[in-house]
C-alpha cells in the first residue's frame, strides 16, 4: 500500500467558486490569478477551468504565461510582474500576453527610448501600476499622467490603470481609506479602464471601483484573514493522510523533537505519515487542529520532516488507518494557518512535489 498522504484538487469546486466571483463581481470583468502553480492548485489543470469561465489569467512572471500558451489556452494573460529584460519583452511579444508596466524601466522597454530594446506591438495590452499606498509595486500618482503619455506617444492608446491594496480585508482602515481617496482622485482625472480589487475588496463587496476584478485566492476556497464566512465558497485543496501508528504515553513522558509536549495524563497519540518535508508547516503550534475520522483533535510535539503526533485521547475509535484531514472539506486552511503562524496562501503554494496531487472533476 502506498503511503496515504495525499492532496486531492476537487475542480468542480473551483468552477463553483469562479461562478461566485463573477456573481459577485457584477458587470466588472473578472481576471483570475494563477500565479504561482494556480495557488499550488495546478496551473494547467485549474486555468482551463478558469478559462471558461474568466475574461482574463493573471500570472506574476512570463515564464507561467508561456506554460499556459504552450498548453493551448487563448484567453488574454496578463503578467502581473511585467518584463524583467528585453528577453522578457521579446516573449510577451510572441505570445501576445498582456503586460504590466510598473517602473521606469519597463516603460523604457515598451517605448524604446531604451536603444537596446527590440521592436514591441502596439496591440498588446498595457497595465499601468499606480502606487496608491502599499509602497510595493507602481509609479506615484504624480507620476503616472507623464508615464501614461509617454506610453500613449509610444503608439500604445489605453492602457488600463491598476494599483493593489494592502489592507483590503479592512476597508475602514486609514492606509485603505488613503488608498481609496487616491484611487478614486486619480482615475476620475484620467478616465479609462481600471482595476483595484483582489478576493478580499470582492468578497468584502467593494463593488464600483474598478473595471476589472482581480480574484485569486477566494476561487480555491480561501478566505483572507478567515473573514467572509457567509459566502458559499467551497475549498478546492484536499490534504489528507491516515493514522500509520498509535501508542500510550503515560503522565510526565514528551512526545516528540525537543520534548515540546508534555502528557499531563495518560495519553493516547496518533502519528500521522505527514510532516514539514510533506507541505505541513513545522510553525504549527501544540492544539493545531488536525481531523481524525470526522472529529478534531490537537497537534501535539513538534512537526517532524515525514511525520506529525496528534493526541486522540477523546477519540477512542480512532486507530491505525483512521482517516485524516490537514485541511480540506471540514477543516479550512484559514484555520490551520491561524495556529501555525502563516497565512493559507502559504500553505497553499509552498507545498512540495513530493506530495501527491490528483485532479478530480473539470
Ligand atoms: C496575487 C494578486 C492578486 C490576487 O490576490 P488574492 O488576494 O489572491 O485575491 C490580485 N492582484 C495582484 C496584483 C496580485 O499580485
Amino acid at each position: 500500500m502506498p503511503r496515504p498522504t495525499r492532496i486531492d484538487i476537487d475542480l468542480e469546486a473551483l468552477a463553483h467558486n469562479v461562478r461566485l466571483a463573477k456573481t459577485l463581481a457584477g458587470t466588472a470583468k473578472v481576471m483570475t490569478a494563477v500565479k504561482a502553480d494556480a495557488y499550488g492548485h495546478g496551473l494547467l489543470q485549474c486555468a482551463r477551468v478558469l478559462a471558461n469561465s474568466a475574461d482574463a489569467l493573471a500570472v506574476a512572471i512570463c515564464e507561467e504565461a508561456v506554460a499556459l500558451r504552450n498548453a493551448g489556452i487563448t484567453v488574454p494573460i496578463l503578467v502581473l510582474e511585467g518584463p524583467f529584460d528585453t528577453e522578457d519583452l521579446r516573449v510577451i511579444n510572441q505570445y501576445d500576453l498582456w503586460s504590466v508596466v510598473h517602473h521606469k524601466h519597463q516603460l523604457a522597454l515598451f517605448s524604446e527610448a531604451d536603444t537596446r530594446t527590440i521592436p514591441s506591438r502596439r496591440d498588446i495590452g498595457l497595465w499601468l501600476k499606480v502606487d496608491t499606498g502599499m509602497h510595493r509595486l507602481g509609479f506615484s500618482p504624480a507620476a503616472v499622467p507623464p508615464a501614461l503619455t509617454a506610453l500613449q506617444t509610444a503608439g500604445y492608446p489605453s492602457p488600463t490603470i491598476i494599483s493593489h491594496l494592502a489592507i483590503a480585508e479592512k476597508p475602514e482602515d486609514s492606509t485603505s481609506h488613503q488608498q481609496f481617496a487616491r484611487w478614486h482622485s486619480l482615475t476620475e482625472a484620467l478616465g479609462g479602464s481600471t482595476s483595484l480589487l483582489n478576493s478580499a475588496g470582492l468578497m468584502g463587496r467593494l463593488g464600483g471601483q474598478s473595471d476589472w476584478i482581480r480574484p485569486g485566492y477566494m476561487l480555491y476556497g480561501g478566505r483572507p484573514g478567515g473573514l467572509f464566512e457567509s459566502l458559499p465558497l467551497r475549498p478546492v485543496m484536499h490534504f489528507t493522510s491516515r493514522i500509520m501508528a498509535t501508542r500510550r504515553v503515560p503522565v510526565g513522558d514528551t512526545v516528540g523533537y525537543g520534548g515540546r509536549w508534555i502528557a499531563g495524563r495518560p495519553s493516547v497519540i496518533a502519528t500521522i505519515p505527514v510532516g514539514y518535508g510533506d507541505g505541513y508547516p513545522r510553525t504549527a503550534l501544540d492544539g493545531t487542529p488536525v481531523g481524525i475520522a470526522g472529529q478534531i483533535c490537537p497537534l501535539v510535539g513538534r512537526v517532524s520532516m515525514d511525520m506529525i503526533t496528534v493526541d486522540i485521547t477523546d477519540h477512542p475509535n480512532a486507530t491505525v488507518n483512521s482517516p485524516v484531514e490537514l485541511w480540506g472539506k471540514s477543516l479550512s486552511v484559514d484555520t490551520v494557518a491561524a495556529h501555525t503562524q502563516t497565512i493559507g496562501y502559504e500553505l497553499m503554494t509552498r507545498l512540495p512535489a513530493r506530495t501527491p496531487r490528483h485532479w478530480l472533476g473539470g
